[in-house]
């Protein structure tokens, strides 16, 4: 039975980035908590079947959610003198004491975080499909397959975690940070950018 991996992001903000350039940044949370790293389960299920003429169980992994942690930045110096142009062909955010037109708008936490969580979610969706083929490859389900006492359900569970923590760390996240840094580069043509900027634009029209 294959493993179903679900991703979605937890995202640490801080109000402070010293890059003149950029209004934001986003990047992986590399120690969001003690012991942790960026790429973590949160959830596992797992279905369980006696063995006969034993106390044992067999606990069979087959559902695995996981939490990507981000750290983003905010430049509120720069946001605060921020415009945006959501010209179709271009659209692009700017500093100035005033709009060069009156069809841009004023930038404001909420729409540049917007843009941020575009990314984000960029990512974390890269980042399930990975998984799913990675936790769906030939051995995998073994080694997430345990042989445990029925009764101490707690304590299987604990050992799967640490199983699928070993695979996490095994895989590494030199590829997300690769991943992320495509991301960061804010080429203006690039799909990622362009999905970010266009969420901009849909929520500056839903207000
Ligand atoms: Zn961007």
């Amino acid at each position: 039975m294959p493993i179903t991996v679900r991703v979605g992001p937890s995202i640490n903000t801080v109000r402070k980035l010293d890059n003149p350039n950029r209004f934001a940044s986003v990047e992986l949370n590399r120690t969001p908590i003690p012991g942790s790293g960026a790429i973590r389960a949160w959830q596992m299920n797992a279905h369980t079947a006696p063995v006969a003429r034993s106390r044992d169980c067999i606990f069979q992994v087959f559902e695995i959610d996981v939490v990507v942690h981000f750290i983003e930045r905010l430049n509120l110096p720069k946001i605060k003198r921020g415009w945006f142009d959501p010209n179709p062909d271009h659209p692009s955010g700017y500093e100035a004491d005033a709009p060069r037109d009156p069809s841009h708008w004023k930038l404001d936490v909420a729409n540049v975080s917007v843009h941020e969580y575009s990314h984000i979610m960029d990512v974390v969706r890269a980042v399930e499909r990975r998984l799913n083929i990675e936790f769906n490859q030939a051995g995998v389900q073994e080694q997430l397959t345990i042989q445990w006492l029925c009764d101490d359900e707690a304590g299987a569970y604990q050992r799967l975690f640490a199983l699928a923590g070993q695979r996490l760390q095994a895989m590494g996240i030199a590829e997300f940070e690769q991943l992320m840094a495509r991301f960061q580069q804010h080429q203006a043509q690039s799909e990622t950018e362009r999905a970010a900027r266009r969420a901009q634009i849909a929520e500056h029209e839903s207000r």
